[in-house]
């Protein structure tokens, strides 16, 4: 299919990108398949393996096809990234359209990924997203300057298939938005009065607002009616993030915590009045891990593979990372990791700071991480200084990300702010203590080693409260002195190699989430 609608599409855009739905027809099609699985349209920027820069490209891959386990239809929507277009497989053209977004031609192609074999339908726009590297950032590592029209047209594909208009044999019943990157979608189907089709938006970081100057709202098709234009605007600029949050029928963050967090003044950044005002459509819903990816019995990255009651493999891992990083091979030592974007919400400064105090009880880091280059060079002074106990390679590298979780006796994520944390959940699967601050998604997931909960075994790692050096230090001092007694770290680490958080649960809440719309 393609030709003529494509031109009919482009025509409503520009006259306002109204949609062409009518009742009849989308009723009609409700009606057809009423007897069929909800159609859930996923909607992101990212996906692993194939264009990643932190956690959300791994929800986007595994909540998916866990919602698919359950029997619900589901598909993914994802701009075509070098990447995407080199590792979706089977991609067959579905609709042509254009000019569009400043992009002459724009093909929606579908095939499906690799891995889970989930179908995946690619938006093909060269002049728009065939740019090697970082999917938002050019070589000068800014922001490309087209940035509101390459995740503008994420957002209006996916409510033009909500529409019907792209794809008449899949039309999906909920549109399923991922950050900033999918915030207008909800905003391109509000502005539909006939569209059935209902939107939930997750925030996976609230951080990230995706602000653009607000007069690139007359390149984004939006109807510019008072109502839509305040939808978006913050504070002069226009925030997809707002629009989002705004216009999708029900919102979830990440973590319960992390839900709570954001409806305060000092995790809000701005929007916690708006989120407050959205309190009952506001929940916290928290991420899993794909233990087909994350399972040290059967990682291909690990110099030998471990589980709960062999432990003996993780020791093997240890060794051998201490001696490849040119550190003094021992199990005695306690080995500390770090595996993190370097930014100001990783709270790694304090580690920089509490550094002194890890290496005065004889421990040592490694770290895995790039970002801020103020904390790259802390860092790498640092490994200069101490060349056989830190580590730093500044870069990112997936396999050697596994390889460090495993070896490590402790993985420190001292965060400012944590809508869920990833790392934290894999380490527990290695066997690997977190130790974390107090805040999000980390206050969800890891219980503090106290007399009690030594007790009650609920133990699974360390948690400081302060955002200071001392109180990170600390716990570093404390877990050094737990690191002794190998019967209890052994108990602990057992513990947290057993606690379920895979995608189980939080499909089946998403799933309840969808139902209640
Ligand atoms: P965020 O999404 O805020 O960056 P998360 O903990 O939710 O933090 O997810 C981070 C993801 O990125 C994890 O899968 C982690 O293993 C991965 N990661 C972070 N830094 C690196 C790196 N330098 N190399 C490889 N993987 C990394």
């Amino acid at each position: 299919m393609d030709g003529s609608q494509g031109h009919l599409l482009f025509n409503h855009f520009t006259a306002g990108a109204k949609l062409t739905v009518t009742v009849g027809s989308a009723l009609t099609v409700t009606e057809s398949r009423g007897i069929l699985a909800l159609r859930i349209l996923h909607v992101a920027a990212e996906i692993y393996p194939l264009v990643k820069t932190g956690g959300l490209a791994d929800v986007v891959a595994a909540l998916p096809p866990a919602l698919a386990a359950r029997g619900l239809d589901t598909r993914i929507l994802v701009p075509g990234m070098p990447g995407i277009l080199n590792g979706v497989v089977g991609l067959k053209r579905v609709m042509r359209f254009g000019p569009a977004f400043g992009a002459a031609v724009i093909n929606l192609r579908l095939g499906h990924m690799p891995d889970s074999g989930l179908p995946v339908y690619v938006i093909d726009a060269p002049f728009l997203y065939r740019r090697s590297g970082n999917p938002y950032l050019g070589p000068d590592g800014r922001d490309w300057h087209d940035n509101h029209r390459r995740f503008a047209l994420l957002g209006w594909v996916a409510a033009h298939l909500a529409s019907g208009e792209l794809d008449r044999r899949w039309i999906p019943d909920l549109v399923h938005c991922h950050d900033w990157h999918a915030g207008l979608a909800p905003a391109y189907i509000a502005q539909s009065p006939v569209l059935p089709t209902a939107t939930v938006f997750t925030i996976h970081n609230l951080a990230f607002h995706g602000l653009f100057p607000l007069d690139c709202h007359t390149d984004l098709g939006l109807l510019t009616s008072g109502a839509m234009q305040s939808g978006i605007e913050f504070h002069g600029q226009l925030s997809f993030m707002k629009a989002g949050l705004v216009h999708a029928k029900r919102i979830n963050a990440v973590s319960p915590s992390y839900a709570r967090e954001i409806c305060a003044a000092d995790a809000g950044w701005g929007l916690d009045g708006l989120l407050r005002d959205r309190g009952s459509d506001l929940s916290g819903i928290l991420n899993g891990v794909d233990y087909r990816v994350w399972d040290p019995g059967s990682d291909p990255a690990l110099a030998k593979n471990y589980s709960l009651h062999h432990l003996h493999g993780k020791k093997i891992c240890k060794l051998k990372l201490q001696a490849e990083l040119g550190f003094r091979p021992s199990t005695k030592t306690p080995l500390f990791a770090v595996v993190s974007r370097l930014t100001e919400q990783k709270g790694l400064d304090l580690l920089l700071g509490a550094l002194p105090a890890l290496l005065a009880e004889g421990g040592q880091l490694v770290l895995i991480g790039s970002g801020d280059p103020r904390i790259e060079a802390g860092f790498r002074a640092a490994a200069a200084a101490h060349p056989h106990s830190v580590s730093v390679y500044l870069g990112y590298d997936e396999p050697a990300s596994h390889r460090i979780t495993a070896a490590a006796d402790i993985l420190l994520v001292p965060s400012r702010f944590e809508p869920c944390g990833l790392t934290q959940l894999y380490a527990l699967r290695y066997g690997t203590l977190p130790l974390v601050r107090r805040v999000g998604g980390l206050a969800d997931t890891v219980v503090d080693i106290t007399p009690e909960t030594l007790e009650d075994g609920s133990a699974n790692g360390f948690v400081f409260d302060q955002i200071d050096v001392a109180a990170l230090a600390t716990r570093i001092h404390q877990a050094c002195a737990l690191f002794k007694h190998r019967s209890i770290w052994k108990r602990i680490q057992q513990r947290g190699m057993a606690q379920d958080f895979s995608w189980d649960d939080s499909a089946a809440r998403y799933e309840a989430l969808y139902r209640s719309i």
